[in-house]
């Protein structure tokens, strides 16, 4: 049986829970003279128990079965409304929520905590809607998108945080291992063959990124990691600039 959040198990269980319920409530109530205040067996104990096991596990299995949908509903809905259409990696909002949610958790503890916030933007991505049509533009963002995800361990997250920007956060990863982990994934977007409409079509990144231990904020991250990125760009493109953050207590960046 499945007793998971939404399971048929669990629906099951309270419908069963439920119809203990009535019955017990039915010879209580059968049992109690009103009148005298004393409890006795009522003059037909059996019907007690008979009537609300046939009433009370149809009503309870189509009450919770109901109320199993909605929740599932209520989880797609929720799965929809937090994932960029056309990459499914986590849109701005969900991706936003959810860094500051775990910078917030890890404010507090201890030392130990650390990983890094990087932010990938396409090379010359409108040149290839110019040259290519915006249809393949989207083609292209669905396999750079792929691509960075195919980089990266479950836990990390990837969100589409602009038109052609993604930013990347890496939770639990020493700054030693970011550098390799961006080089990684500008290597493999330029080793990336895309064929759009028969003709080649050559794809980089620039990346920029900032490592931290604790006590940062998502704004003040991305703020560095953005100013990296247009290093990277400056630099002249297809290249990372990641630089460690190291935060005093009221989330202030110094860049080493
Ligand atoms: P740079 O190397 O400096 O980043 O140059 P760029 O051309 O990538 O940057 P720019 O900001 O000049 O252009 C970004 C383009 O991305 C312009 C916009 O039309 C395109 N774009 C934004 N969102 C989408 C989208 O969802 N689909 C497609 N096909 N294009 C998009
Ligand atoms: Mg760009
Ligand atoms: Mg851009």
């Amino acid at each position: 049986m499945d007793f998971s959040a939404f399971g048929w198990g669990r629906v099951v269980l309270l419908s069963f829970l439920g119809t203990l319920c009535c019955i017990a409530v039915a010879f209580a109530i059968d049992s109690y003279s009103f009148e005298t205040g004393i409890w006795r067996w009522g003059e037909k104990p059996l019907n007690n128990l008979i009537i609300p096991l046939i009433l009370a596990p149809p009503f309870f299995f189509y009450l919770l079965s109901k109320q199993r949908e909605l929740a599932i509903a209520h989880r797609e809905l929720m799965v929809v409304a937090s994932t960029d259409s056309l990459t499914s990696c986590l849109n701005r909002r969900a991706f936003t929520a959810m860094v500051d949610r775990y910078l917030d958790r890890i404010a507090d503890q201890k030392a130990g905590h650390h990983g890094a916030l990087l932010i990938i933007d396409v090379d010359h991505f409108k040149d290839i809607n110019d040259v290519f049509g915006h249809e393949c533009g989207d083609e292209a963002l669905k396999v750079i998108a792929h691509t960075i995800k195919g980089t990266l361990r479950d836990l990390d997250l990837v969100g589409r945080i602009g038109g052609e920007e993604f930013s990347v956060f890496l939770p639990g990863v020493s700054p030693e291992r970011v550098g390799r982990v961006a080089e990684r994934i500008r290597v493999e977007v330029s080793a990336t063959e895309l064929n759009l409409n028969g003709k080649s079509c050559k794809l980089s990144v620039s990346v920029g990124g900032v490592t931290f231990d604790r006590n940062a904020s998502f704004s003040e991250l991305y703020r560095h990691a953005d100013q990296l990125l247009y290093a990277a760009k400056r630099g002249g493109r297809n290249r990372v600039e990641i630089q460690h953050a190291s935060a005093g207590p009221d989330k202030q960046i110094q860049i080493h």
